[in-house]
Formats: C-alpha cells, sequence, structure tokens
C-alpha cells in the first residue's frame, strides 16, 4: 500500500447531555481523526480524545500536532519508498523508544487510529469485516449504559436515567461514584431495579489509606468496583481485592499492554477494562485481552464517547469470546450531537456487528464539513 499523505481533523462535538463524574462534568468532546490516502483507496481512523481529560488519557492538544508529527515521522522512516508496513505492524512503527509515560498513552492513541486507517484500506481491497479478521464468532454483541453523577446529586434524575437506559435494553448499568456518592445512589439503584447488573465506577477518586469506606458497598451484589484508587496505585487495588468480596476492576491503570501486564500479575485486576484507543489499537487490546483470558480475569470493551468510527472498532473488539461482559457500545448518535460516522445497527441492547468489508462505519461527509481544523500532512519530502 503506498501512501500519499495523511489528513488530520479536529471535530469538536458536543454530547446530548452533560456526563458527571468523580470531579468533572463531561460537556464536549473532540475526535481527532486521520484520514489517509493510498494509491488502494482511503481509510479512516479515530484518536480518543477528549477536552479536560487526565492522566492517562490525552487531550486533543496533547494529540495534535507533538504525538501526530512524532508518530507520523516514525512512520515515514519505516515506510521505504511510501510503501507502508501492513495494518498488524503499525503500531510497532509508531512506537517509538520509552519516552515519558504521557507521551507513551498519546502516542499509542495515534497509533491506534493509523492502525485502523490501514486496516479499513486493507479489509476493504480485501473484502473482509473487521469482526471476521480478528476471528470473531459473534454477530451481535451486547452493549451497557453509563449513568453519570447526576447534577446536584439527584436521587431522582439518576433513577430517571436508569430507567431509560433499561428501557433501551442496556445489559448492564455502569454507574458514576466519587467520595460522598457512592452507597446511595447504588443502593437506591438496586431497590429500584432489582437484579440489574450493576457495576460502580469510581474514576481514582477515592483515598487507598480509606479502603473502610468500601465496606458498605460489599453487600450490594456490584458486578465490580471500578478504578477505585488512582491509576498507579497497583498494590492498593490488590489489597482492596483481598478485602472486598466484590471483583475490583482497572480502567485508567490499564494504560498500556505492559500495565496489563503488570496488573495481572501483580493480581491487582479481577475485572479489566480494555479500551483499544488508549492500548495502541486493535491488535493490542485482543492480546490484552487474552492475557486477561490466561490470567481468568474477565473484561469489558470501555468508551470514550467515541464517533461511530472508533466504536464501531471497538463493538469488533467486544465480539472476541475473551470480552464476556457487556462493553460502552451504545449508539453514538444517541449521546453526541453532530456524530460524523455512521454506527452499527443497535436494538434491545444488542450492537449487529459489520459484516460489510472494512472496519465498519462510512463517513458522514455533511456533519465532516463542521470541521474546524484540517492538516495535511504530504508524504512526500
Ligand atoms: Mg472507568
Amino acid at each position: 500500500m503506498r501512501v500519499s499523505g495523511f489528513e488530520v481533523l479536529v471535530v469538536p462535538m458536543r454530547l446530548r447531555s452533560p456526563v458527571g463524574s468523580a470531579g468533572l462534568v463531561q460537556r464536549d468532546r473532540s475526535a481527532v481523526l486521520v484520514r489517509l490516502e493510498t494509491d488502494q483507496g482511503v481509510g479512516w481512523g479515530e484518536c480518543p480524545a477528549y477536552p479536560g481529560a487526565r492522566w492517562p488519557d490525552p487531550s486533543p492538544d496533547a494529540l495534535e500536532p507533538v504525538a501526530v508529527d512524532r508518530v507520523l515521522g516514525r512512520l515515514r522512516a519505516a515506510s521505504a519508498d511510501a510503501v507502508l508496513p501492513p495494518a498488524d505492524l503499525v503500531t510497532a512503527a509508531c512506537r517509538g523508544p520509552a519516552a515519558r509515560p504521557e507521551q507513551e498513552v498519546a502516542d499509542q492513541s495515534v497509533a491506534a487510529a493509523v492502525e485502523m486507517a490501514v486496516l479499513d484500506v486493507e479489509l476493504r481491497v480485501g473484502g473482509q469485516s473487521l469482526a471476521s479478521w480478528l476471528g470473531t464468532a459473534r454477530r451481535e454483541v451486547e452493549t451497557g449504559a453509563l449513568v453519570g453523577i447526576p447534577a446536584d446529586r439527584e436521587i431522582g434524575r439518576l433513577l430517571d436515567e436508569a430507567a431509560a437506559a433499561i428501557e433501551t435494553g442496556a445489559r448492564r448499568l455502569r454507574v458514576k461514584i466519587e467520595p460522598g456518592w457512592s452507597r446511595a445512589p447504588l443502593e437506591a439503584l438496586r431497590a429500584r431495579f432489582g437484579e440489574v447488573a450493576l457495576q460502580a465506577d469510581a474514576n481514582g477518586s477515592f483515598d487507598p489509606a480509606h479502603p473502610d469506606v468500601f465496606d458498605e458497598l460489599d453487600d450490594l451484589g456490584l458486578v465490580c468496583l471500578e478504578q477505585p484508587f488512582a491509576p498507579a496505585e497497583l498494590d492498593a487495588h490488590r489489597r482492596l481485592g483481598q478485602r472486598l468480596r466484590t471483583p475490583i476492576a482497572l480502567d485508567e491503570s490499564l494504560w498500556s499492554p505492559g500495565r496489563v501486564e503488570a496488573a495481572l500479575a501483580a493480581r491487582a485486576c479481577q475485572v479489566a477494562c480494555l479500551k483499544p484507543g488508549r492500548l495502541g489499537g486493535v491488535l493490542a487490546a485482543v492480546a490484552a485481552a487474552r492475557a486477561c483470558a490466561v490470567a481468568q480475569v474477565p473484561c469489558f470493551v470501555g468508551g470514550f464517547f467515541e464517533s461511530g468510527l472508533g466504536r464501531a472498532v471497538n463493538a469488533a473488539v467486544a465480539g472476541r469470546p475473551e470480552c464476556s461482559l457487556p462493553g460502552d457500545l451504545s449508539d453514538p448518535d444517541t449521546y453526541l450531537e453532530g456524530n460524523p460516522f455512521s454506527y452499527l445497527e443497535c436494538a434491545g441492547g444488542l450492537v449487529r456487528l459489520a459484516s460489510a468489508p472494512g472496519i465498519g462505519a462510512e463517513p458522514r461527509p455533511e456533519v465532516l464539513e463542521t470541521v474546524t481544523r484540517r492538516r495535511w500532512v504530504s508524504w512526500q519530502p
């Protein structure tokens, strides 16, 4: 595949409703897209990024232009005569020498988008869908819903939001918690919705010096308690896992394939939230899912409120047999104003995986016209 250039597009997107998580209310997203032009066709990729992102995740400003230039420079060096490496070697070609951890994650995110774009072209040329290429046996995957911290911590509003999600068929509720907002919302949801699968996600907001605050959540039958402590705290998570019956899930702690291995080896992780964009692409995510299966750790594919592009790719990964828990795979049109890509067919909490060649999403030119910044990176010297 001979490349002529990349276009980098930054697409601001508004969430239909604000989403509260520990210490943060999200209102906006910003898709950082790469559009690859080759002699065999055009491919698209998406970096997960959001304004106000916290460690380990990059903000759009951190990605573009520095990380993009760094990653494309490495890819150029690995592409003699403008012939790109095949998709399964792209992430390795984009990964540079060991850098600061925040640089590593930004580079992995851009590498994931480049891998996605190369795969998109390869699969269209080869007439294969991403799900088939990944060896996904399922035709449909289950999706769950995320319930944020409501404004003013109103329980009534939380219950209304959860009821709407269950009405659409969500297979589990992932509920944001923070210090001072944990037992009450979960107890109210359990009381109202009975046996619904409930996960609590703390986004690293609790203090590892006080693990006892979680004792009062241990009788609520949670599927898991996600990322109670800061991303670096593997040992505190391991100890909390020994204290509670509720399995401890890690999300932000799993910022690279190496960190997944480290967390599993440390027995810090009893459930894994895997995000292909953060980990460096679909192949890195599948490898992480396999490592989790070997360690008998259930996993699911987590979301960043992607556009239809990134989310279609996540859905294909979620079709792997190792991903045994419902993922964050709901339709982006339900949470984004101005989603620049089509998504998959969703009904009753199930997402039907794409069978057409390519990675499973098509651009919506009329939405992409709203792009505020475009930058062409020519491949010519
Ligand atoms: Mg999380």
